[in-house]
């Protein structure tokens, strides 16, 4: 049985067909699923659907790069909403967080204050942190680097993080691999999902986003991650049960569930 340690069950995109899509995953071999909580709206919808699907949906709160872009002006009121909020039953961890660089959002030196608050408010409430960046590892593994051993995951692990690899496994945290992996051209990429240590091992979809082959293009669901852990089995020439038990014990540890 399968967890997909990062999904956006709150998009609009699932309004229409949540409950098949839940009913999709299970039937695959999804057992539980954790949706993201971008900013603090986001994570009380992921709050209620946490009750909604008791078991199945758990939930993460977190202030993103994009939030913290859009709510900067009023950012100490967010993140005491956000304190608020941690506490709140099914939710097992402080994400997403972290540096966003793709996009023209707040400059890198308020982000990474952003960030560094936010990790303090997981280590105050004990909660490992979900970690999202994008063109900033460098940035990011020194931000982190003064708050090591982490408990947490680098999520979305991609190409460009490849390099990073070594590093973040060596402040604690767990790589957690997408749809991405089953791209073609991804040789950097594939090579870290090799040379991952299995303790350090998470899947994830991102639904709705990056829907991995044979599905590409279409909106994705927490149902495909047997895609991803066959592909990953077939990397790390592994078997995919195997890979499936191991990563499930992961999250089950990571997240305390
Ligand atoms: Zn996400």
């Amino acid at each position: 049985v399968l967890i997909d340690t990062h999904c956006h069950l709150t998009s609009p995109r699932f309004a229409g067909d949540l409950d098949a899509v839940i009913d999709h995953a299970a039937t695959a071999g999804i057992g539980r699923m954790i949706t993201i909580g971008t900013g603090v709206d986001d994570a009380e919808a992921g709050a209620a659907l946490a009750t909604r699907y008791p078991g199945r949906v758990l939930c993460a709160a977190g202030l993103d790069p994009f939030t913290c872009h859009e709510r900067h002006a009023g950012f100490a009121a967010e993140l005491d909403r956000l304190a608020l909020h941690l506490g709140a039953r099914g939710c097992v961890a402080l994400g997403e967080v972290g540096l966003e660089y793709h996009h023209p959002l707040l400059p890198p030196a308020a982000q990474a204050e952003c960030l560094t608050a936010q990790l303090a408010l997981a280590h105050d409430f004990g909660l490992p942190v979900i970690l999202h960046c994008r063109d900033g590892h460098a940035d990011l593994l020194r931000i982190l680097a003064s708050w090591a051993p982490l408990r947490g995951c680098v999520h979305s692990f991609s190409a460009d993080a490849a390099a990073a690899a070594a590093a973040y496994v060596g402040l604690g945290l767990h790589l957690a691999f997408n749809g991405m992996i089953t791209f073609p051209r991804t040789s950097a990429l594939q090579e870290a999902v090799a040379t991952v240590p299995a303790d350090r091992l998470l899947l994830e979809t991102d639904s709705p986003y990056l829907a991995p082959v044979p599905h590409r293009g279409r909106r994705c669901e927490p149902g495909w991650l047997v895609d991803i852990c066959r592909t990953v089995a077939g990397i790390r020439g592994s078997e995919p049960a195997v890979v499936a038990a191991v990563t499930t014990r992961n999250a089950e540890e990571l997240f305390g569930l």
